[in-house]
This record gives structure tokens, C-alpha cells and sequence, in this order.
């Protein structure tokens, strides 16, 4: 999927809609889900990317504590399942940070960073 770099083809509202749902069926395989909105200040404050989907509503975090490997690889396969875009641990780690499973609507780099810009009314600052 693909959008115009002015974003005025993305409509927050729908996809953050059809990100729910998506999230709504992890729950309801017993999947715990967290910290699906950010605000600029605790994205800056966690270190998060700077174009972060957690700030638009579209990404969470799958909790992990107490799954072996196996349940954290059907987790995976079930959010992958969904269309969703996965983070996985071992990724985490090497991003330096809190290993869980992140998931988010799309991939990197697909939100046009003028929905950004839109929705939080500032030009986002780019991490390396
Ligand atoms: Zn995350």
C-alpha cells in the first residue's frame, strides 16, 4: 500500500479504525496488548523512533512475559496473520529496546509524514 506524499489520500480515522480491529483480535486470542497511543512526549521520553506509529495510534506492544518461544512465534504468526507489521524480540534488543513484540499498521516508512505533521501540528524530529 501506498500513499501521496501530501497524505491526503491517508485517512487517519479508517486506518486507525481498521487497526483496532486488528489489535481486538490478538486480544481475543487472550494476547495482551499495550501502549497503543503515544504522545510526543513519552515517544521522546522512551526513546522512540521519531516517526513512530505508536503516535498516531497505529502500533502496540505484545506483551511477552511468561510465553515461551513457541507461543511468542505463534503470536508473531498470528499478528502477521493480520496483515500487521512485526517487530520481533530479537529485533527489539538490538534496538535497544524492551523486549517485546511491537506491531504496527504498516511499514516503515509508508505513513506520509504529512499525517504526521497534520495530526501532532509539529515537524517531527528524525532519529537516526
Ligand atoms: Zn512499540
Amino acid at each position: 500500500m501506498s500513499f501521496d506524499d501530501s497524505g491526503s489520500d491517508f485517512d487517519l480515522p479508517v486506518q486507525q479504525a481498521i487497526f483496532d480491529t486488528k489489535l481486538t483480535t490478538l486480544r481475543r486470542r487472550g494476547y495482551l496488548v499495550s501502549n497503543t497511543f503515544r504522545s510526543l512526549k513519552d515517544n521522546a521520553r522512551v526513546g522512540g523512533k521519531g516517526y513512530s506509529q505508536h503516535l498516531l495510534g497505529l502500533a502496540g506492544d505484545l506483551d511477552i512475559r511468561g510465553l515461551s518461544p513457541e507461543q511468542i512465534n505463534e503470536m508473531i504468526r498470528a499478528a502477521r496473520a493480520q496483515g500487521l507489521t512485526v517487530v520481533t524480540p530479537e529485533q527489539e534488543v538490538a534496538l535497544g529496546h524492551k523486549p517485546h513484540v511491537h506491531v504496527q499498521a504498516f511499514r516503515a516508512g509508508v505513513v506520509p509524514k504529512a499525517v504526521y505533521r497534520r495530526q501532532l501540528g509539529v515537524q517531527i524530529q528524525e532519529t537516526p
